[in-house]
């Protein structure tokens, strides 16, 4: 497979766009972190669970937020390249625009997603198999279609089964500045560079850090990502779409968000690691720094026991409650027992303590 990496088994589209460092996954060409690992059971677990805190179906918010994240994403990958950008976009070259996107979607572990027609700015139809989630899956597919003809979307979905078949037809004029949507655009976020971040060991042919290789298997033709221990399926989920979730979730429950969401989080992690054969695994200092910068989710700085309290500083977070709830999550699963914690978080700085809930 000339797609993937020799070596390690990386798709290389990632290992050319996106470097791992100061504990996040960073686009190359824009400086924006851009992605952490992450478990489909988390998020679609998240999901169901917030879904039946607001008593409303989230696909609505994810759908909105996906389809900023996805048409971003792609006109990051092509606005560094104008002539590249120019000659793809136009007739009759966009297509293989579009293959390079579908192989994106299939590179972050998205599923199958093939566009069989495109009209610009008039219909499209796609072909959609293993979707990780179909509702994420349709949005970044609208996404992309916006970013290639600048034209909004809507789907009528025409055959549901293994393989989905999905309509994309245009938003009226009337909707195309509806509030939802432009409340959702993507506000980026540039990692700080920490000196004292150690680096990973790079696979010597693609750059990737070797761990990722290690940790992870590309069936690249499918578009499916999954742990080689355990065998859970994961995406490279793109950190501002959660975040943009994160800020539409808050105007519905305030401030309780970041508690609920930590609490499911923490939940899902530990069933994970019972699942994985880790139940009562501790951690030291390195070994949580290296997991955490792995995912792209932040850069532990510091990591303290006093008395039966543990305190951590993690630098560059951008969506604070999954990772506080990930933290809560491995530590109830390293004492096996129930937790206490607090967390806040000021200029991406995560401050967390934790300690057996009494
Ligand atoms: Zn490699």
């Amino acid at each position: 497979m000339g797609a993937q990496c020799g070596q390690c088994g990386v798709p290389k589209m990632i290992g050319k766009t996106h470097v791992w460092r100061d504990g996040c996954i960073v686009d190359n060409a824009s400086g924006l972190a851009n992605f952490c690992i992450y478990e489909v059971f988390n998020h679609n677990t998240f999901v169901e669970e917030m879904g039946k805190h607001i008593g409303f179906t989230l696909d609505p918010i994810i759908y909105n937020a996906t389809v900023h994240a996805s048409y971003n994403v792609i006109r990051n990958m092509l606005e560094p390249h104008p002539v590249l950008a120019r000659l793809a976009l136009s007739a009759p070259f966009y297509r293989l625009a579009e293959r390079q996107i579908c192989g994106i979607f299939k590179a972050i572990g998205a599923g199958s997603i093939e566009l069989c027609e495109h009209s610009k700015c008039a219909h499209a139809r796609a072909r959609i198999a293993d979707p990780f989630n179909l509702t994420q899956c349709l949005a970044i597919t609208a996404g992309a279609l916006q970013a290639i003809d600048g034209t909004r979307y809507s789907y009528e979905m025409v055959k549901e089964g293994d393989r989905a078949e999905v309509d994309f037809v245009p938003l009226p004029a009337e909707t195309a500045r509806e509030e939802t949507y432009e409340r959702l655009g993507i506000t980026g976020f540039t990692p700080q560079r920490l000196p004292a971040a150690a680096p990973f060991n790079s696979c010597p042919k693609c750059g990737v850090p070797k761990v990722v290789g290690e940790l992870l298997s590309f069936d690249l033709p499918h578009g499916v990502i999954t742990k080689r221990d355990g065998g859970g399926r994961v995406i490279l989920g793109g950190v501002a779409s959660f975040n943009a979730m994160f800020r539409e979730l808050e105007k519905e429950l305030g401030d309780s968000v970041d508690h609920i969401s930590s609490e499911i989080e923490k939940e899902s992690t530990r069933r994970n690691l019972a699942d994985a054969g880790l139940a009562g695994k501790a951690w030291d200092e390195a070994e949580l720094r290296d997991h955490l910068a792995l995912y792209g989710t932040g850069m532990l700085q510091a990591m303290e026991q006093d008395g039966d309290e543990l305190s951590l500083e993690v630098a560059n977070v951008y969506v604070p409650s999954l990772v506080a709830g990930r933290l809560a999550g491995i530590w109830e699963n390293w004492h096996q027992e129930e937790s206490a914690y607090d967390f806040s978080l000021e200029n991406n700085a995560l401050s967390m303590t934790i300690h057996p809930k009494t």
